[in-house]
């Protein structure tokens, strides 16, 4: 993670366009410019100049930003909001004792995340091996893997770290991705797999030479493994904001058999997780979370796919019981046929 004052040029570059307004999930409900990449632009010009300071104000108004990319998918400047944001939240961290007490708290639970064992794959003989990053939330990819003669090795991982990254707190960020990499050096290996979209994101952005990081589904298409369901169900899918490349997901959608993929509108807004920490913000948020919801209820299906561990939380949060929430791999482990 940069300091804050390493982006000012890519901070003046922008050109205050406004083409960030026209997709930012947030402005178009706010309306407010603070609230969008434009906006946190001025404001952190003002920051790094000493004209502005690092205000509870400053800071919320970068909490409101859903970290969702879409405005750098459209900047004609080329700039990595989500980069930026967290560099700034760290100069909010850096200047506020308290936000070291929620960082070390949020630490301590996410240590208790990390107790259930991984499943070690059955002793058969195996075509091929697979290193696996299962993140915070666990997740069995070996049996489904082992019954297409695939070993998955499972090192004890931790955090990927991105909590901590989106707080600010760059020493405990830094900490998680050292403890990955020590782990990996262990390993004469150049791929990864994962099935969290977040961890994904995070894992590249360690950029570690010579280290592929894959999510599942790209591996499995890469490998032509068709699943099968045991029986027919139909499905829609949220795409996480941190999945950069869908093809993959959707070749999967497409190829189980006995899945029947409905896309739904906007299948790929963001779900407004940061609404689900930031109860203060719930008035905003809550417009995202009725959006999403009336997508999936509108789509027909009862039962709705995600691949990032946050979505999934959000998601299940405000179903109010009208679908159900499923991380696609374990829905796939747990209702695929197995050889
Ligand atoms: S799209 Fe990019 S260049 Fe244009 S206003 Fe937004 S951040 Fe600035
Ligand atoms: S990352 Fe998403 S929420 Fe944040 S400013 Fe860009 S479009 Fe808006």
């Amino acid at each position: 993670m940069k300091d804050l004052v390493e982006y000012k040029e890519k901070i003046h570059s922008c050109s205050k366009c406004g083409l960030c307004q026209s997709v930012c999930p947030i402005y178009k409900i706010t309306g407010n410019d603070c609230c969008v990449s434009r906006g946190h632009f001025i404001m952190l010009k003002g920051l790094i100049k000493g004209d502005l300071k690092m205000t509870k104000k400053m800071n919320r108004y970068l909490d409101l930003c859903l970290k969702c990319g879409a405005c750098s998918k459209f900047c004609p400047s080329d700039i990595d909001i989500v980069e930026i944001i967290a560099s700034a939240k760290a100069e909010y961290f850096k200047a506020h004792p308290a936000e070291k007490i929620i960082s070390l708290i949020q630490r301590i639970f996410v240590s208790t995340l990390h107790i259930i064992p991984s499943v070690k794959s059955k002793s058969k003989k195996f075509d091929k091996k697979v290193l696996y990053f299962s993140g915070c939330k666990g997740g069995n990819i070996t049996s489904l893997l082992n019954s297409c003669g695939i070993e998955v090795i499972e090192p004890k991982f931790n955090c990927c770290g991105i909590p901590f990254y989106a707080r600010g707190d760059k020493e405990t960020y830094e900490k998680y991705k050292n403890n990955f990499t020590k782990i990996i050096a262990k390993y004469n290996i150049n791929e990864i797999v994962t099935t969290c979209a977040s961890c994904e994101k995070t894992l590249k952005g360690y950029k570690i030479e010579g280290l592929k990081i894959k999510n599942i589904y790209e591996y499995l298409k890469e490998n032509e493994i068709k699943l099968k369901l045991k029986k027919t169900q139909k499905v829609t899918f949220h795409k996480p904001c941190n999945i950069e490349n869908f093809k993959d997901i959707k070749w999967i959608l497409e190829n189980t058999e006995n899945l029947e993929f409905i896309e739904m509108k906007d299948f790929d807004s963001c779900c407004g997780l940061n609404g689900i920490t930031k109860l203060s913000e719930y008035k905003i948020m809550s417009k995202l979370f009725k959006n999403k919801r009336n997508n999936i209820i509108n789509s027909g299906a009862k039962i709705v796919l995600t691949s990032c561990l946050g979505c999934e939380a959000a998601l299940s949060v405000y179903s109010l019981f009208k679908y159900k929430t499923f991380d696609l791999i374990d829905f796939l482990n747990k209702n695929t046929k197995k050889s």
